[in-house]
């Protein structure tokens, strides 16, 4: 018995527009439809990179993705960053590198990379079918029955590509994990990840709100270090965001939802031991002068970041010490001369520098995640085809997958390997048929 069509992809977001699109340039002759529940497609693309789209990175390797690397590495040279690069010129869209190594589409506009993937899908007759939501799939003799919002019909291949459930509203609501979970696969436990995290309202956070400057981040669970990084960090109204906490986030936030004791420190000046800023401060100190803290800090810190620090660690030591109360002023130790500070409380002031607890009482949630940490483990599928391990004729690919890259062009460069993977795969697997 024939079926309706003879390749159905399920989620037009960035991995089942590159899927449908390799499926059709490998057989011109199959049948292929892609079905998205959105009415309007893409509209993840649209807001990412800040509305620029970063597509992918200049290097890309396993290490930018936390999933197993050697699953990771056979998706990558399957389909890398050079022939993504070329990739997207043919399609029209020349990437240019930013000096951070992320690759934006020379226009600047991410509507250029969506319309030309829609075009390419126009121009091989994928059908794209918006405001078709799969409700389920069930297997048949001949392929798969997808019963979808307004209708149903059959498909001797699908491929699954319904993303996690950052940012739901663009339709990525995480339904495609319970379709799949159906047909026998598992989902590991899923958390929001590349996500800003909220502080307590006591802490100096909310003055600072729009500036950002480099740090080094660290994430302690049980007192264990598991993650340091360096990078620039943003202050906001709620707390803070920036690649270096977005890229930290997943680690606090699993931690937190398993309940454990997770915990991240900030240090102001990236790399800076406490013993090297003691000796840097004592010997600033020891020049005489009218020098203040504020005034010495503000050489390497924006100066409103000084004057808040200075404040918060005036109040958090000053109350406590006996000694000097008298030069305790309204902004804490800032207008304090550096040398007539007190060696404790100087290096009160260090240990703030170098290793300062963010007050973390929560995360942005799914509506400010960028992807999502877990899902369908890499082992069941296989990744020289992407094919399920656990249903024949299924394919996997995408944000659905147990795989989550850092900040900077990697998740999009994950859905396009994996999306060229599979569709390359699916049509010819059944080439012969
Ligand atoms: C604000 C933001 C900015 C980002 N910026 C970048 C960036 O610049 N660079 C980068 O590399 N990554 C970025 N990302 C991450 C990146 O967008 C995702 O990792 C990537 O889009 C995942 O692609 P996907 O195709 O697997 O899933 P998605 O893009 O989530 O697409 C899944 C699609 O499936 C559809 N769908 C879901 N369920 C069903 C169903 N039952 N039936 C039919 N259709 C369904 C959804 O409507 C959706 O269109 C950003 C993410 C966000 C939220």
């Amino acid at each position: 018995m024939q079926t309706d069509v003879d390749i159905a992809v399920v989620g037009a977001g960035a991995a089942g527009l590159a899927a449908a699109i390799f499926a059709a340039e490998t057989r011109r002759d199959l049948k292929v439809v892609l079905l998205d529940s959105a009415r309007k497609i893409g509209a993840k693309i649209l807001v990412s990179g800040g509305r620029r789209c970063n597509v992918t990175h200049e290097r890309v390797t396993p290490a930018d993705f936390h999933a197993p690397h050697r699953v990771v590495e056979r998706v990558l040279q399957r389909f890398d960053v050079q022939t993504t690069v070329r990739w997207f010129e043919s399609l029209g869209v020349p990437l240019k590198r930013e000096p951070t190594g992320k690759l934006f589409p020379v226009s600047n506009d991410a509507r250029t990379v969506l319309s030309a993937l829609l075009r390419r899908c126009s121009a091989l007759d994928v059908r794209v079918m918006a405001h078709h939501r799969v409700q389920d799939i069930t297997p048949t003799d001949t392929g798969f029955r997808i019963v979808h919002e307004a209708g149903q019909f059959t498909a001797q291949r699908v491929i699954m590509a319904t993303g996690g459930q950052s940012l739901p509203k663009t339709g990525s609501d995480g339904h495609g994990w319970s379709i799949v979970q159906r047909l026998g696969h598992t989902v590991t436990a899923t958390y929001p990840a590349l996500v800003p995290l909220m502080l307590d309202d006591t802490f100096f956070h909310r003055g600072l709100s729009g500036i950002s400057h480099e740090v080094t981040l660290t994430t302690r669970v049980g007192g264990k270090t598991i993650d340091r990084r360096a990078g620039s960090l943003l202050w906001t109204h709620f707390g803070v965001s920036g690649p270096v906490v977005l890229d930290a986030s997943r680690f606090w936030v699993i931690a937190n939802s398993r309940g454990q004791d997770a915990k991240i420190s900030i240090a102001f000046l990236p790399e800076q031991p406490f013993e090297a800023v003691d000796r840097w401060l004592s010997h600033a100190g020891s020049n005489p002068g009218p020098k203040t803290v504020v005034t010495t800090l503000s050489q390497r810190l924006p100066n409103r970041v000084v004057k808040a620090l200075c404040a918060y660690v005036g109040e958090m030591y000053g109350a406590t010490s006996t000694e000097n109360r008298d030069e305790r002023t309204n902004d804490g130790l800032g207008s304090t001369a550096l040398s007539q500070l007190p060696r404790p409380r100087r290096r009160a002031l260090t240990q703030a520098l170098t290793d300062l607890p963010l007050p973390v009482v929560g995360d942005r949630g799914w509506n400010h995640a960028e992807v999502t940490a877990g899902g369908v483990p890499l082992g069941e599928v296989n990744p020289h085809s992407m094919v399920s391990r656990k249903v024949p004729g299924l394919y996997l690919i995408g944000e659905m997958l147990d795989c989550d890259g850092r900040i900077g062009g990697f998740n999009f460069q994950w859905a396009w390997s994996t999306g060229h993977i599979a569709g390359c795969s699916v049509a010819g697997g059944l080439a012969g048929s």
